[in-house]
């Protein structure tokens, strides 16, 4: 079929529907399907391979055929009891604003080009500088999640640093640049490093600041490296680390950081969302007087893969660094893409705006307080069981279990995957084997959490 053929509005119409049919399969599937999908990788190949075929197909049979063969090898990442990475699931409200966003495929990058992309990006980036408790002059920028979002946030501040040692970076590079030091936590997240790379500043510009038993950042030893060290500095520190869910005290490192002429960043992928609750707010307090945030909305919030949150308090820091002027553009100041690194790309603020709009400001705290709930009656179930120890201090939505040696505890995390019940997923913690454990899914309820204790209790048992 060309595309020529393909342009009646009812056939077009069919196919719409049969692919919201194919969701709402889908997503009613998820209580009750395998979490762990039952395909391999190998398997998707053969069902998705062979060769192009010379004339194309009607659209609903591609639809079909697509759904027919990815159902296998799809993972049950949205549904209730997916405790895998830190994964999060779609709010129903984001994932219909997510349809419509394909559906009205607009560029997001200029406020001219795309006016109801570009505001719904603003206005959902003031809703979230505010029950974020941030700095109102911040800027977000809308990325694809906690990786481009900790990029760009450093992005800025490599820039900052290096203006305030009379060096342009943007104009003059990073050859003969003044050396830039990164201060982070031996906890950080990978994506710390790969921006550090991408940035071109190299991994010999990492510093690492010692770390206590949950991996948070330690302010003696943070103090006594940025006195070891002069010239441009960037601090990076986390709310929420992803194995144990602990944040970094904020207000002293954050100070230290700033009283040495530093940029303080902070990579809070699922734990800025803390703030949004006055039952775990004092696990941020004091994160506001950071220079940026790292975030994800596809995490906690809830909205469909792809969406991160790059927000950053020196709005000319950022577009320093993105900001454009091809002679094709009809751009003005203040355009999503001096906040982003991307230049074309999908509107992702209003599948945000959307998310946010749904829950409001009580829904949201719910969430939160829902989430860090869930996390507490998992630990609680898991202590129950003979021979299962909690590894971490729970504060958060974080949790890791450890058996009495490393080989039943991988073998814990193979048997629960085949048994489908539930996903954890498995982690080293200070050289120990353990099962990790992210509550991040809007629709986990607690008889999940029952079904997802009593699948450890039944394997731990059959492991004896
Ligand atoms: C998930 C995560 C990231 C990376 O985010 P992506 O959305 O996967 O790009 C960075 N830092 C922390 C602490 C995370 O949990």
């Amino acid at each position: 079929m060309t595309a020529a053929d393909q342009q009646r509005p009812d056939d077009r119409a069919q196919v719409l529907d049969r692919a919201h049919q194919l969701a709402d399969e889908f997503l009613r599937s998820l209580p009750d399907r395998p979490v762990w999908p039952r395909a391999s990788y190998d398997d998707m190949l053969g069902a998705l391979g062979g060769p192009l075929p010379q004339h194309g197909e009607d659209p609903v049979s591609v639809v079909d055929a697509l759904a027919t063969a990815a159902d296998p090898g799809l993972t049950g990442t949205p549904g209730p009891r997916f405790f895998g990475f830190v994964i999060g699931g779609a709010l129903p409200a984001a994932l219909a604003a997510d349809w419509l966003t394909g559906t009205w495929d607009q560029n997001a990058g200029l406020n001219s080009v795309a006016p109801a992309a570009a505001a719904a990006e603003v206005v959902a980036g003031e809703w979230l500088i505010e029950v974020l408790g941030l700095r109102t002059e911040s800027v977000v920028g809308f990325v694809t999640g906690g990786m481009m979002a900790n990029y760009s946030c450093l992005s800025a501040a490599r820039h900052a640093v290096l203006a305030r040692a009379g060096w342009d970076v943007g104009r003059q590079g990073l050859f003969g640049a003044p050396r830039v030091r990164v201060l982070v936590g031996r906890h950080r997240h990978d994506t710390v490093d790969r921006s550090i790379r991408y940035l071109g500043l190299g991994e010999d510009s990492v510093v690492e600041v010692a770390t206590d038993d949950q991996g948070r950042i330690d302010p003696a030893d943070l103090d006594a490296r940025l006195r070891a060290g002069e010239g441009p500095t960037i601090v990076c520190l986390q709310a929420g680390e992803v194995h144990t869910g602990a944040f970094d005290p904020f207000p002293e490192t954050i100070a230290a950081a700033h009283e040495a002429g530093a940029w303080a960043h902070v990579d809070g992928a699922f734990g800025l969302w803390a703030a949004a609750s006055p039952s775990y707010r004092h696990l941020v307090s004091g994160l506001d007087a950071a220079d940026s945030w790292a975030s994800d909305a596809h995490k906690t919030l809830n909205v469909p893969y792809d969406s991160g949150l790059a927000i950053v308090r020196d709005r000319a820091a950022m577009a320093a660094g993105f900001g454009v002027n091809a002679d094709y553009l009809i751009g003005s100041a203040g355009d999503p893409v001096e906040r982003n690194p991307e230049f074309s790309r999908r509107a992702r603020g209003f599948a945000v705006w959307a998310a946010l709009r749904s829950l409001g400001r009580d829904g949201l705290t719910d969430l939160v307080d829902r989430l860090c709930a869930h996390a507490g009656r998992l630990a609680e179930g898991f202590a129950s069981i003979d021979g299962v120890e909690i590894v971490n201090d729970v504060v958060f939505t974080q949790v890791m279990i450890a058996l009495s040696d490393d080989a039943r505890t991988a073998e814990l995390g193979r048997r629960l995957l085949a048994d489908g019940t539930a996903v954890l997923t498995p982690a080293t913690w200070h050289g120990r084997a353990v099962q990790r454990c992210a509550v991040s899914n809007w629709s986990t309820t607690e008889a999940d959490v029952e079904a997802t204790v009593d699948a450890v209790r039944r394997i731990v048992a059959s492991l004896r």
